[in-house]
């Protein structure tokens, strides 16, 4: 074994050969040399300090379900928390729950405690690391709503951020500046309602989710922001692109903000559709739409990993 698979083993479980497309939810992707499963945040610490010293291209993913990968390999390092950072807590009206933590469980966990605050997530596909990064949100709540505070690893120093701190915004937040600070567990200040009334409430949502999203579908949610002006789907069926397809991609008939991977797509289909959106778009309306979805390893490196050199 090589000693650079070594010396990752004794930070978590390391996976070699992982496609993107099996570890993000639009189901598309390349090859990752190595993935780690740091067995907790202080393994995760000296692991960060390790690929830091030995210049090795890392990138943390929560469940991929806001990212558009390349087809093309990527020659780095993707670090996953959600296999063992996944652990929470109740302290009186406090959540707190690790980063890797399922957003979806973690609903359900605070329903069935009385605890009121995240059924708007109970749909999302998503770690609470990831949620915190894009402020995620649904039916006019979002994650800053909820969230007390955050933990987070800053340059090999355990901090809390305040609410304030973490500077959310419409789809946004600090971490967005700063991608060199890692979430490491998130508390939530939530409120003591009849699990009942909140159960219903997360029924409710659940149906209208699987009424007006291509669930049945590969996709990365909603693929564009919407600008000041209109909701962006409503702009892009206005250009007349409802259900456009370009190779195994198609603008989903049923939610024209969402781009589903219909039959194999390659990246490159998904990124010529969101080409061909924002052109449209723009020819129609003035309004220059941006992405929600982020683009990873589209500008990577034709450089070899450090440990192959
Ligand atoms: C079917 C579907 C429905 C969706 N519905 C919604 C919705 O209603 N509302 C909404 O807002 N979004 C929605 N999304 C989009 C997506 O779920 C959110 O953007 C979510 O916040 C992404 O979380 P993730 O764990 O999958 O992060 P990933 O997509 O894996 O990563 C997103 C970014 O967060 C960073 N990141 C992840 N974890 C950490 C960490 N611990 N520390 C630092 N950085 C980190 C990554 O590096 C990356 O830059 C939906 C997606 C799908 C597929």
């Amino acid at each position: 074994m090589n000693q650079f698979i070594e010396q990752l083993e004794t930070f978590g479980q390391v996976e070699l050969g992982v496609r993107l497309k099996d570890m993000t939810t639009m189901r598309i992707g390349g090859k990752v040399e190595y993935v780690s499963y740091p067995r907790n945040m202080f393994a995760l610490a000296q692991l960060i300090e390790y690929v830091k010293k030995n210049d090795i291209d890392y990138k943390i993913i929560g469940k991929g379900s806001n990212l558009l990968c390349s087809d093309e390999d990527y020659y780095g390092l993707i670090i996953r928390l959600d296999r063992t950072m996944n652990h929470w807590y109740i302290d009186g009206e406090h959540l707190i729950a690790e980063a890797g933590s399922s957003i979806i469980a973690l609903s359900v966990f605070a329903a069935r405690n009385g605890m009121s605050g995240l059924e708007w997530a109970s749909g999302i596909p998503a770690t609470v690391g990831g949620c915190v990064f894009n402020n995620a949100g649904a039916y006019k709540t979002s994650m800053s709503d909820n969230v007390y505070r955050v933990l987070i690893l800053d340059n090999g120093n355990f901090r809390w951020l305040s609410n304030e701190e973490c500077e959310f915004a419409y789809r946004f937040s600090v971490f967005h500046k700063r991608t060199d600070w890692i979430i490491l567990a998130v508390e939530f200040s939530l409120i003591e309602k009849d699990e009942n009334e909140i159960r219903q409430m997360m029924d409710e949502r659940k149906i209208r989710r699987l009424e007006s999203q291509p669930l049945e579908f590969p996709s990365a949610g909603s693929v564009f922001r919407n600008p000041n002006s209109h909701n962006a789907w409503f702009l892009i069926d206005q250009a007349g692109l409802r259900g456009m397809s370009y190779g195994g991609a198609q603008i989903s008939v049923k939610h024209c903000n969402f781009i589903i991977n219909v039959q194999e797509a390659t990246s490159e289909d998904v990124k010529n559709l969101i080409d061909l959106v924002i052109g449209k778009v723009e020819a129609n309306t003035g309004v220059k739409l941006t992405t929600e979805v982020e683009m990873f390893n589209w500008n990577h490196m034709k450089i070899p990993h450090p440990s192959k050199r």
